[in-house]
């Protein structure tokens, strides 16, 4: 192809070429997004001059967690999650639960997902939603690993079926939690973690998220960027093809600690001990996978 300009520059502008006090993880990175094909390694140096130094890459249908396993095996630092996304629900079949258990024994998954329930959207019917997430839910009893969740608008429902299986699942977070404080307290009855990203940048519909922000445990917390999507509104400089990024995470991890009351540099090295507890990874960039250690419950 003889495209003259690329679509993407490879620096970021000097206002939003952050340094982060203490490493971090990006909990929520959509790498295998056609967005990031043309420039993936570069994208990749950039976070991790960033302090960004561990990368959960999100897989929300076979094809991207298989692509996601390819990059975490080719780049220390960068793990996948395998599942299917509920917008993708109808797909659901036995032949692709195998290839998901399948997918969940591959060293680089460190958790089961993204799944769960968007009744905003309703690309997949409601039931078609709850039939994979269940069979999701019963996959992440089997393997032992994490859940990587989405729920949008389907707190209720959420909580209900989560609540049938939590003794059985190892740990769980939602991630890009954006809903109301019921929800919130819904979900820390079950112990779950929650994943923010920079939805409370935006002035216009976060606001409500910075209120809430200080009721999340600190113990529970961990931070996404969920790029390509939800490049934080407040930045402070323009981005050329409007393109989120792992880099941009220090940004995101400034604006929690201000609503939160915490220096930049505790809620970093805080959110950061969370995540890798929470998927079994050390600073040296080695999995601990569940299936090493045996079966978990309660
Ligand atoms: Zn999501």
């Amino acid at each position: 192809m003889a495209d003259a300009t690329p679509p993407f520059d490879d620096v970021l502008p000097e206002a939003l070429r952050f340094r982060s006090p203490a490493p971090l993880v990006d909990i929520g990175a959509n790498l295998t997004h056609e967005s990031f094909a043309r420039d993936l390694e570069a994208t990749i140096t950039r976070a991790r001059a960033a302090g960004v130094t561990t990368l959960i890459l999100t897989g929300t249908d076979r094809e991207h967690a298989e692509q996601a396993v390819g990059l975490a095996r080719r780049h220390p630092g960068l793990y996948a999650t395998a599942g299917v996304h509920p917008h993708d629900a109808s797909q659901w079949s036995p032949s692709l639960a195998a290839a998901m258990r399948e997918l969940h024994r591959e060293p680089e998954v460190v958790a089961v997902g993204e799944c769960g329930l968007d009744f905003n959207r309703n690309f997949s019917t409601p039931a078609e939603q709850e039939r994979a997430l269940e069979a999701q839910l019963g996959l992440a009893a089997e393997s032992g690993l994490p859940l990587f969740l989405h729920e949008r608008d389907a707190g209720r429902r959420m909580r209900e079926m989560l609540h049938a299986w939590r003794d059985d699942i190892s740990r769980a977070v939602v991630h890009c939690f954006t809903a109301d404080r019921e929800t919130l307290y819904g979900y820390r009855d079950l112990d779950l973690h929650i994943g923010l990203t920079g939805w409370l940048c935006d002035e216009r519909r976060g606001h409500h998220l910075r209120e809430l922000v200080g009721e999340i445990p600190l113990e529970r917390l961990m931070v996404e960027t969920d790029c390509p999507y939800l490049l934080p509104r407040n930045l402070p400089a323009k981005l050329k093809g409007r393109r989120h990024e792992p880099a941009l995470l220090p940004w995101i991890v400034r604006e929690i600690a201000h609503w939160r009351g915490l220096t930049e540099a505790e809620l970093a090295r805080a959110t950061t001990a969370t995540a890798l507890a929470f998927f079994g990874l050390d600073m040296n960039h080695n999995a601990h996978h569940a299936l090493e250690e045996g079966p978990r419950h309660g």
